[in-house]
């Protein structure tokens, strides 16, 4: 079984899930490393730098999303939005195995699964499924910068253009590195 430590990390304890964080830390438990904060997003920042930058897996561990309610309306769009977040994660796994050895040429799925670490954290990563699923029953968005998928309301928020109500392009932690005026709002569906 994951570690109790990945479900945290990875916010599924906090109604989120960020497939990229669940990965890496799959990986570095499955490869037997000691995972602590530093060294994690150390590991993320160099496999993912468009995605996490600096000083953004100490916010994301520490951002409680508070008491904002999540509506549970639009299951069905959060159904999709959960089980895309668990395809990043299985890619962010292949990523990360490519990334780390460098030296071997993954291209069939055997190629992937014969690497015993690789092995494992996608074993790992198949038995967070369930909480992954559980999050689907409130309204989620994804955020395009981290990849985080989590609340609506909780994790996003709305912003209010003229007379439109948008909900937030970037999670409340990935705001935090650029400013209020930073992300783009995309229109509510
Ligand atoms: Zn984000």
């Amino acid at each position: 079984m994951p570690g109790a430590y990945i479900k945290q990390v990875s916010g599924l304890d906090r109604g989120a899930f960020n497939p990229l964080v669940a990965a890496a830390g799959l990986w570095m438990e499955s490869d037997g490393q000691d995972i602590r904060s530093r060294s994690l997003e150390g590991f993320l920042v160099k496999v993912f730098p468009d995605r996490i930058v600096p000083g953004y897996l100490r916010r994301f561990e520490r951002f409680e999303p508070g008491p904002k309610v999540d509506h549970s309306v639009r299951v069905a769009e959060s159904t999709l939005l959960a089980e895309d977040a668990m395809l990043g994660a299985g890619a962010a796994l292949r990523k990360i195995l490519i990334s780390v050895r460098r030296a071997e040429v993954f291209n069939e799925d055997e190629d992937f699964e014969t690497d015993p670490a690789y092995a494992r954290s996608a074993e790992h990563l198949e038995q967070l499924r369930a909480d992954v699923d559980g999050l689907a029953t409130s309204a989620l968005c994804e955020c395009p910068k981290c990849s985080m998928v989590g609340g609506l309301q909780s994790w996003f928020g709305m912003r209010t253009i003229g007379h439109k109500r948008l909900r937030q392009s970037w999670c409340r932690v990935c705001r935090t590195f650029h400013g209020s005026s930073a992300g783009k709002p995309t229109p509510t569906r």
